[in-house]
C-alpha cells in the first residue's frame, strides 16, 4: 500500500474483531483495508517449540506484565489473525446473564440474547464448532474421574477445531490448520470479497479533523526491515486492536474520555498435575472438560501443555522443574479461571510511545 492511498473503510487489527468486521463490510461491497501490526505466517511456521512460537506470534514474545498485586503475566497474539491464532479454540456463546447485565449497566443496544442468536449460529457454522469425535485423551479422562470423585459435574466444551489432529499445539499456532484461527476461513473470505490485508503495518495515530477521524498514520516494515510512514485516508476507521492496544491507540490519538479506565481480566491460575499413570499430554488434545459448579465466578478446566510451558509454570519451584522434566509423560496442565472483580488502567508509556503500561 502506498502513502496517501485512500480507502473507504480501514480496520486496525486482524483478530476476532477485525477479521469479522472486515468480512461483514467487504461482503456488503465496501472497499476495506485491514492493517495488522504483526506478520503473516504460513502453516509451516506454526506448532514450533514454545520459545520460538512466542517470539514469532506473541506481543513482546509473551512477556507482558500487568503491574499490580499480584502482578499478572498477560499474553496476546501479535500476528495476522491476532490471538485467535494462539488460543485454545474453546467456544462459548456469551452467557445470557452477561448480556443482560451489559444491557442494563452500559445500555448496550442490539445485543440481547435473542438478537445475537443468528450471529452465534453464523460463527458456529463458519468455525465448525463442535465437540470431539475422538475418544477422550487420558488428560481429559483423569479430569473427568477427579470431578466425579469430588461430586462435581464436568461438561465437554465445544471447540472451533473440526477434525482436530490432537497435536496440543494450539498456543504455538495450530500446525495442521484444523483450529479455526482467523487466518483459516474468515480472513480468506474477506479477501475473496475484496478486502486488502496489509501485515507488518502498525497504526500509530488516528488522524483527526475537528471531531472526526479521517484516517490513520501507520508504520510499515518491509521484508528487508526498512520502515516507512504511511498516511491512509479513510471514511470510516474501526479500531479492533484488542483489549489493551485499542485504548492505547485511542489515547495516543487524543481520545481519552473514559478510555483505558476499565480493563478487566479473568486470571487463569495454571496448575501442573503429576499422575502415576502415563498421560502423554503433549501428544494429545488439551483436556476438554470444564467444571462450572462454582460459576459464574470460578471455573476449572484443561490447559495447553508442552514441556516448555510446564517448565515456565513451575519456574518458581526450582526443585519441581528438575523432577518434572524427567516425568513429562506423567504431567498435564489444568486451570482455575476466576472472573475478575478488579479494574485496571491502560496507558501509553511516556518514555516509549510504542510501549503500553497496564496496572490492575
Ligand atoms: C493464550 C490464549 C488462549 C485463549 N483461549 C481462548 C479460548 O479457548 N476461547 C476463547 O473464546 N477465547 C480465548 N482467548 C481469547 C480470544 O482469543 C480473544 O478474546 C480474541 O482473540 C480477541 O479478539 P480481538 O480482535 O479483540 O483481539 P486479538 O485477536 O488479539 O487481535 C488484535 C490484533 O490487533 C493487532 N494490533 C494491535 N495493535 C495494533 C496497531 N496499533 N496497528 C495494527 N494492528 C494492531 C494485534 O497484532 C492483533 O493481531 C484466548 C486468548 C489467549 C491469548
Amino acid at each position: 500500500m502506498r502513502s496517501g492511498e485512500p480507502t473507504r473503510v480501514l480496520v486496525v487489527g486482524s483478530g476476532a474483531g477485525g477479521a469479522v468486521t472486515a468480512l461483514a463490510l467487504a461482503e456488503r461491497g465496501f472497499d476495506v483495508t485491514i492493517l495488522e501490526e504483526g506478520d503473516r505466517h504460513e502453516l509451516s511456521a506454526y506448532g514450533r517449540a514454545s520459545k520460538e512460537a512466542m517470539q514469532r506470534l506473541y506481543r513482546r514474545s509473551g512477556m507482558t506484565p500487568i503491574l499490580g498485586r499480584p502482578p499478572i503475566g498477560f499474553v496476546e497474539g501479535a500476528c495476522l489473525g491476532g490471538s485467535t491464532e494462539i488460543n485454545s479454540g474453546f467456544w462459548h456463546r456469551t452467557p445470557r446473564e452477561v448480556l443482560l447485565r451489559w444491557h442494563v449497566q452500559f445500555d448496550l443496544q442490539s445485543a440481547m440474547p435473542n438478537e445475537l442468536e443468528d450471529h452465534f449460529e453464523w460463527a458456529e457454522r463458519m468455525l465448525g464448532v463442535g465437540t470431539s469425535r475422538e475418544p477422550w485423551p487420558k488428560s481429559t479422562e483423569l479430569f473427568s474421574r477427579g470431578a466425579e470423585i469430588m461430586g462435581w459435574q464436568a461438561h465437554e466444551i465445544p471447540r472451533t477445531a473440526p477434525g482436530c489432529a490432537q497435536t496440543n499445539a494450539c498456543a504455538s499456532g495450530c500446525p495442521t490448520g484444523k483450529k479455526q484461527g482467523m487466518t483459516r476461513k474468515i480472513l480468506p473470505a474477506a479477501v475473496a470479497a475484496g478486502a486488502r490485508v496489509v501485515p507488518n503495518c502498525r497504526a500509530e495515530l488516528l488522524l483527526r479533523r475537528s471531531n472526526r477521524t479521517t484516517g490513520v498514520l501507520a508504520e510499515h516494515t518491509a521484508e528487508n526491515g526498512e520502515r516507512s510512514l504511511l498516511r491512509i485516508a479513510a471514511d470510516h476507521v474501526f479500531v479492533c486492536a484488542g483489549a489493551t492496544q485499542t485504548p492505547a491507540l485511542l489515547r495516543r490519538s487524543g481520545i481519552k474520555f473514559h478510555v483505558g479506565e476499565s480493563l478487566r481480566v479473568h486470571p487463569m491460575l495454571k496448575v501442573i498435575a503429576r499422575f502415576d499413570e502415563r498421560v502423554a499430554a503433549h501428544a494429545s488434545v488439551l483436556p476438554l472438560l470444564q467444571v462450572r459448579e462454582f460459576g459464574p465466578d470460578i471455573c476449572l478446566g484443561g490447559a495447553f501443555f508442552s514441556p516448555g510451558h510446564a517448565a515456565m509454570i513451575l519456574s518458581d519451584n526450582g526443585s519441581d522443574v528438575g523432577a518434572a522434566s524427567n516425568e513429562v509423560n506423567h504431567l498435564a496442565s489444568y486451570y482455575v479461571a476466576v472472573r475478575g472483580t478488579g479494574r485496571g488502567r491502560v496507558r501509553p508509556s511516556l518514555l516509549d510511545p510504542r510501549a503500553v503500561l497496564w496496572r490492575y
